[in-house]
């Protein structure tokens, strides 16, 4: 279970929890943001629309959990809204335009480097957020001049727990997104509407929808009749627990890579 503004994540390192004068003397020097973005959408019959802002939120109050003590690591508000235009024909889909969130990103981006902020991570819990978000890095970069990265919330190395064929396919409310869902909000999972559905696409051997040769521009209705992709049937709340313990390990390391990490010596480092 997690609770908003309880325990290490918001109690230590919730920027906003501090004055304008503790933020200002912070050392900026390796201090890392990290701005979660996620997405209100239909994620099938069995699942709140919360899903991947409830995920995101869960994953990265338990990654902060997971780091050193003293980490300069900074969480700000996440953004619960996401763009999420495949999923607009379904009722509950709340979801903001890829230019409004361009221009969200740019506003927070500008808002931190003003602060004297080098260093931001957006950390992204909704996969059609993406390439949006590979976007905006580069332009916050290159308009800042800060170190931007993107991450996901993810799931660790989870290969004994899933099968391959969900890993893969499992995208959209399936076995994964359901465990995680239930290990953290079992009331708000609806488990007698849990199915088993998945893009019928797989045969195909050029056009995919992620990392294909040809990647299709879909929406969920074109690829599930209920709006899953996945075997929601097979969740439980034990996997989604090894899920947020595994990928809260990972994403610690991760962030104290990010906050250590010197763009400005990669160079020097191979002269
Ligand atoms: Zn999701």
């Amino acid at each position: 279970m997690f609770t908003r503004y309880e325990g290490k994540a918001w109690d230590q390192h919730f920027l906003p929890r501090l004055t304008y004068q503790e933020v200002k003397a912070l050392n900026k020097e390796d201090a890392l943001v990290v701005l979660p973005i996620g997405a209100v959408e239909q994620h099938g019959a069995h699942l709140p629309v919360a899903t991947d802002m409830l995920i995101g939120e869960a994953s990265i109050t338990k990654a902060f959990e997971a780091l050193a003590p003293g980490s300069n690591i900074w969480l700000i508000p996440p953004l619960s809204y996401g763009k999420s235009n495949e999923h607009i024909d379904f009722p509950g889909t709340l979801t903001l335009t890829a230019k409004t969130l361009q221009a969200v990103l740019e506003d927070i981006g500008d808002s931190l480097a003003r602060s004297g902020f080098k260093k931001l991570a957006l950390y992204n819990s909704h996969g059609g957020n993406v390439d949006l978000l590979n976007v905006m890095a580069r332009e916050i970069h290159v308009k800042t001049g800060m170190t931007v990265f993107v991450t996901s919330s993810g799931t660790g190395n989870v290969k004994d727990v899933f099968t391959e064929e969900e890993l893969k396919w499992g995208i959209h409310g399936g076995d994964v997104e359901t465990s995680m869902v239930m290990a953290m909000k079992p009331e708000w999972v609806h488990m007698d509407k849990a199915v088993c559905e998945f893009p019928p696409i797989r045969d195909t051997k050029h056009i995919g929808l992620i990392g294909a040769k040809a990647r299709l521009a879909w929406k969920v209705n074109e690829l599930s009749y209920g709006g899953t992709a996945g075997d929601a049937t097979k969740a439980t709340s034990e996997k989604g627990d090894t899920v947020y313990l595994r990928s809260a390990e990972e994403m610690a390391e991760a962030l104290e890579e990010m906050a250590a990490f010197e763009l400005d010596n990669l160079l020097k480092t191979t002269t």
